[in-house]
């Protein structure tokens, strides 16, 4: 039998060989935190503290601000210094708690038990909530409400991402060799929700160590699989993922549990254990620093609310100066023109590329060579959808299927024309997303 995957996709050098050998280190903020009321999927959430007010590390310093929403704890004890708008990853001022620390890490008193076994679904939820739980491999969705479907017992999968598919990245790497038994412990808790749920370890085949380490841990356990997919971008993307490990599609109108699957990533998994098991809320994260420009790659983890600066100082500094710096992986990562931003929730790399990885180059007129067509994992056609865009023609966008999109950046890649078809495409769709929502 050939190795699960899905149509379409690419193959680009990885670069993980960087930092896939670093284990994690752990590393503590020097400057002030700041910590974005909106770093998830939904409402941004409302602070509870202001200006002068003494806080706690692991302490809630921000309410979800509706069913959509998602609480913010600090990393650090320290004295709220202002709530006010500053930079975020995206570029725009997002409304932040800026706290001062003083550095001596004093926790907030945790009201939790340990006897997670006496935990019924609701107490799990409430714990997973509580936390301030959010989808870490990027899309900040809250994890409370990815694990409250309409009807439990119609989940057949929770399918965990470990695929880790974007080049560069290794941080979900180090937590499958480092921290294996956390990713289980995470995915047996999220199992006790969905009575008729089997657990699924979706990793890429460039990764035998994980799987060999993994398969061990759930050898015996007839509730839990690991699924060995090939590697390919873009792997873990959701939609793919599903496909790859069930055989079961779904489309933009359709969510996960339609299909009767809940998907998480690896690095959620982790922090849906320490919620539920060691009372913890979600406030640090794997970072990898990495990139032909940085020193000494590494694999961090750090507090949310620290400056991304303070990460390239921990990793050595720059060896050349970066062509372009991303948070994120190459293909779906954010471009960043200014370091003086905060770690969030989901923040998974700093990427610090030179002039030769970026190759940057003009766009010329297509060659109609069809590279782009035969790549695309949504199935669309990015020529047609990129001239519709252009165009701000949403009705023909729609009409070409233009929301079945993942957004991957595999048609741009590919194009010898050197068109960026993605970035006109991901527009789009994000103008229709946003029409939609105010309707
Ligand atoms: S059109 Fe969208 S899904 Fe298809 S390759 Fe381009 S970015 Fe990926
Ligand atoms: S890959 Fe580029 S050049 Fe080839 S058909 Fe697509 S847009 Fe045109």
């Amino acid at each position: 039998m050939g190795l699960l995957t899905f149509k379409g996709g690419i193959h680009p050098d990885d670069g993980k060989e960087l930092s896939k050998n670093k284990p994690i280190k752990d590393i503590l903020p020097k400057g002030d935190m700041v910590f974005p009321l909106s770093q998830h999927i939904g409402a941004p959430a409302v602070p509870l503290v202001g200006k002068g007010d003494y806080v706690f590390a692991g302490q809630k310093i921000a309410e979800a601000g509706g069913f959509v929403s998602a609480n913010i704890h600090s990393s650090v004890s320290g004295t709220v210094k202002a709530v006010e708008p500053r930079i975020t990853v995206s570029g725009v001022k997002v409304n932040s708690i800026v706290i001062e620390n003083d550095h001596e890490y004093k926790e907030a008193d945790s009201a939790y038990s340990v006897d997670m076994e006496k935990l019924s679904k609701e107490e799990i939820r409430n714990r997973i909530k509580e936390a301030g739980i959010v989808g870490m491999g990027g899309a900040g969705f809250p994890t409370h409400v990815k694990l409250s479907p309409k009807e439990d017992d119609k989940i057949d999968f929770v399918i965990i991402n470990c695929a880790e598919c974007e080049p560069y990245l290794t941080s979900d790497y180090r937590r499958m060799m480092e921290e294996p038994e956390k990713i289980i412990g995470g995915l047996e808790i999220i199992l006790r929700l969905f009575p008729n749920a089997k657990g699924v370890l979706g990793i890429e085949d460039n990764k035998p160590d994980c799987i060999k380490i993994l398969s061990e841990l759930v050898k015996g356990n007839g509730k839990i699989e690991v699924k060995s997919l090939k590697t390919k971008y873009p792997q873990g993307a959701e939609r793919q993922l599903i496909y790859a490990t069930t055989g079961r599609s779904i489309n933009s109108s359709m969510l996960p549990a339609d299909a009767g699957c809940v998907v998480n990533n690896a690095d959620t998994v982790v922090a849906v254990y320490r919620a539920v098991a060691e009372g913890k809320p979600l406030n640090e994260r794997i970072v990898t620093v990495t990139g032909n420009a940085i020193k000494d790659p590494m694999n961090f983890r750090v507090k949310t609310g620290m400056n991304y600066s303070e990460l390239i100082e921990a990793a050595g500094g720059f060896k050349e100066k970066p062509a372009k710096l991303i948070s994120g992986g190459p293909m779906m990562g954010v471009a960043l023109f200014n370091l003086d931003i905060p770690i969030t929730k989901t923040s998974s790399a700093l990427l610090c590329l030179t002039e030769d990885e970026v190759a940057e180059s003009k766009p010329s007129p297509c060659i109609n060579c069809g590279r782009c067509v035969s790549v695309c994992p949504g199935r669309v056609l990015p020529t047609r959808l990129a001239s519709c865009a252009e165009r701000h023609d949403s009705e023909a966008f729609l009409k070409l299927h233009g929301m079945e999109c993942c957004e991957c950046g595999c048609c741009s890649y590919v194009c010898p024309a050197k068109i960026q078809l993605a970035q006109s495409i991901k527009s789009m769709r994000r103008m229709i997303l946003d029409s939609r929502k105010k309707k």
